[in-house]
């Protein structure tokens, strides 16, 4: 049985491509969770529950004389291992991230699809692409500003443009060719996320 596991870091990134050996291995010693479509994660007991309930999983089971435990598509670590430090990216996730996923105009959470990436000095001013010019805003406070300076829309940020100095995993290491299981596509959308964006 070869049976491929994508492997997530604790922030849901896709890290790694393991087996299923490993994968139960690190469920079972509780330094993964497994990740349902829906975000939900298990543990190793609440998975063995879950696996009961399962019909016809499609990378299939593995069998012990006590369970079967289905095998699972995605896994997260919960720890992180030896980290790279370097600069934070300057990617949508980032920037999203370092906001925390608020409107740096009105201040309130929005869901991704909500946010826009907002140049406080708009491009057509010369403004740049940078940590210092970039901020997220919501759809409504997008359109309220347009291309004005926020002094001019009469508008003020509650949350300044700063540089990250949180200093953690970004990486998506997805080089070598595998399969893209179905189940693997909103991780692997990450990509979109996680890529630099042009400066
Ligand atoms: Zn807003």
């Amino acid at each position: 049985m070869s049976t491929d596991v994508l492997v997530l870091n604790r922030n849901f990134y896709a890290i790694h491509i393991t087996n299923w050996r490993r994968a139960l291995s690190l469920l079972y010693l509780d330094h993964a969770r497994v990740v349902d479509e829906e975000y939900r994660t298990y543990n190793f007991t609440d998975w063995k529950e879950m696996s009961k309930l399962i019909e016809n999983h499609p990378s299939g089971y593995v069998h012990t004389p006590g369970f079967r435990i289905a095998i699972p598509d995605v896994i997260s670590l919960k720890i992180y291992g030896r980290i790279p430090v370097s600069e934070v990216k300057f990617t949508r996730r980032n920037i999203y991230e370092h906001y925390s996923y608020l409107c740096c105009y009105c201040g309130k959470r929005f869901a991704t699809h909500d946010l826009n990436l907002e140049h406080v000095v708009p491009k057509s001013r010369g403004g740049q692409s940078s940590w210092d010019n970039i901020v997220t805003s919501c759809v409504e406070c997008n359109l309220e500003k347009g291309d004005r300076l926020p002094k001019e829309a009469g508008m003020k940020l509650l949350i300044q443009p700063t540089r990250p100095t949180w200093k953690g995993p970004q990486s998506l290491v997805l080089h070598s060719p595998f399969k893209v299981k179905a189940s693997w596509q909103h991780f692997i959308d990450n990509i979109y996320w996680n890529s630099e964006l042009e400066k």
